[in-house]
């Protein structure tokens, strides 16, 4: 396991910090968020330090996807939800506070107030394909996944 001194949730994972476990296997850990947006608010995050998205290895991050439906079908039957988000903050521009990457598995409930995200301005035609090519021939190289 790849483990960073300074790193909260690898101290979690090494069981230095204690939180209220969901599931784990030898790759995952899934534990209760410590300021639920709602109750039942469960993050799920990779044994090996990963700082984001990016740093993860297309094989975890298969892993992942399997994972996350499953905790995100307990923590929606465990909370009676009518709904789950997912969240992933890649970069403290998006908001990411701790840089060991997580997905977040928010439940929701009808009428429970938690407001989506809105366009602030609608882009007109010859910005939207723009923005296409911009994104369409990106520098990097393709892994195809
Ligand atoms: P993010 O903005 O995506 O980096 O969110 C980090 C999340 O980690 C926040 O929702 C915090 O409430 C949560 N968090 C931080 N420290 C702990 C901890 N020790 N146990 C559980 N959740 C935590
Ligand atoms: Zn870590």
């Amino acid at each position: 396991m790849t483990n960073q001194i300074s790193c909260i949730f690898c101290k979690i994972i090494t069981g230095e910090v204690p939180c209220y476990k969901i599931w784990e296997n030898d790759h995952f850990l899934a534990f209760l968020d410590a300021n639920p947006i709602n109750p039942g608010h469960t993050l799920i995050i990779p044994k090996d330090h990963a700082n984001d998205l990016f740093d993860l290895s297309p094989t975890i991050l298969r892993e992942l996807g399997e994972t996350v439906q499953k905790v995100a079908h307990m923590v929606k039957i465990g909370t009676q939800a009518d709904g789950i988000n997912l969240g992933m903050n890649n970069g403290r521009a998006a908001g990411q506070l701790i840089f060991h990457t997580h997905i977040h598995i928010i439940p929701r409930f009808e009428g429970d107030g938690f407001k989506h995200w809105r366009a602030e301005s609608i882009p007109n035609k010859e910005e939207f394909i723009q923005m296409q090519a911009k994104v369409i021939n990106y520098p990097g190289e393709d892994r195809g996944i």
